[in-house]
């Protein structure tokens, strides 16, 4: 690939102001986006009402801004394409790959198996021809017996079967809500996003990703996903975790941090310059091959 063709993403969901996690997170998919000479958009992922916290986006954003991210393209939210998603959802349904579901949390408490990949949705309600029309049911895409297989920048070869480590797929829940994968593989091919940078706890995602494109005839990505940071009892950074809000006032200070947990090792004398010196110096020096090959990342105070 000609490396000017390379666009980025962050794609933050507002639940919380930015934590010391998304900012890693941002750092190399931005770093990896402007080492290849590529373009770097900011999405925001506002599909999931209950989980959102008012003023959270605003307050990504001047975070970013803060720290002099900058983006090359207004950024896009993804509260404004539902009907982009439900128009991928029909066509699923057109090509009867779609069953309703009317399994309650505690029906799936109850039956799903742990797999490699997180859950496996057993097809209870896979026979039940339930209609995909009611939206007080989720709806589910069968998946195959087949093995899918993509290279990870980072963490290399992976393989897995749908069928046996996820089973059906969940594209919506009940009320109208897309799936997270499903508006994510829209948005990429829309944006025409060419990698995905992104926290290694999404990767059990990326066959669902893969798979989708499949159906829906969309491109792949390429796929980077980088260690994530956790605090003292092994949990990641997140709201649900109390992760602090990364203050504004110590920008080189957390940033400089930041790149040395992504392996950069900036030199000492770095850390006394001004932010757009340190962006420079780590654009020009981003090393892939530096990042740390752990999963997690303990974070420091
Ligand atoms: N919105 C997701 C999150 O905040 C990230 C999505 C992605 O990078 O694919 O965890």
């Amino acid at each position: 690939m000609n490396s000017t063709n390379y666009i980025g993403r962050f794609a933050p969901s507002p639940t919380g102001p930015l934590h010391y996690g998304s900012l890693v997170a941002a750092t190399a998919s931005y770093l990896q986006a402007k080492h290849n000479e590529g373009k770097w958009y900011v999405r925001i992922e506002d599909i999931d009402p209950p989980r959102e916290v008012q003023g959270a986006t605003d307050d990504i954003l001047a975070t970013l801004e803060c720290y002099q991210f900058e983006w090359d393209q207004e950024p896009l939210y993804q509260s404004t394409r539902l009907e982009n998603y439900r128009t991928a959802c029909d066509a699923l349904i057109e090509q009867q790959l779609v069953y309703a579901c009317n399994c309650s949390r505690k029906d799936l408490a109850d039956n799903i198996a742990k797999t490699e990949l997180g859950k496996r949705y057993p097809g209870i309600c896979a026979d039940k021809q339930l209609p995909t029309t009611d939206a007080n049911f989720n709806l589910r895409v069968r998946v195959q017996d087949q093995a899918i297989s993509f290279q990870d920048l980072h963490y290399g070869l992976q393989t897995h079967n749908l069928q046996n480590e996820i089973g059906d797929i969940m594209i919506y829940r009940k009320f109208n809500l897309p799936s997270y994968s499903l508006a994510v593989v829209i948005d990429d091919a829309m944006q025409g996003i060419t990698e995905v940078v992104r926290g290694v706890d999404l990767i059990a995602f990326t066959p669902i990703q893969i798979y989708l494109c499949e159906l829906l005839q969309l491109p792949v990505t390429k796929f980077l996903h980088i260690p994530i940071i956790v605090n003292q009892q092994g949990q990641k950074l997140s709201k649900q975790t109390h992760a602090p809000a990364i203050s504004k006032n110590s920008c080189v200070a957390t940033l400089t941090k930041s790149l040395n947990d992504l392996g950069q090792e900036v030199p000492e004398d770095l850390a006394k310059n001004s932010l757009s010196q340190l962006w420079s110096w780590a654009i020009e020096h981003w090393d892939v091959h530096k990042i740390p090959q752990t999963e997690q990342i303990f974070y420091k105070q």
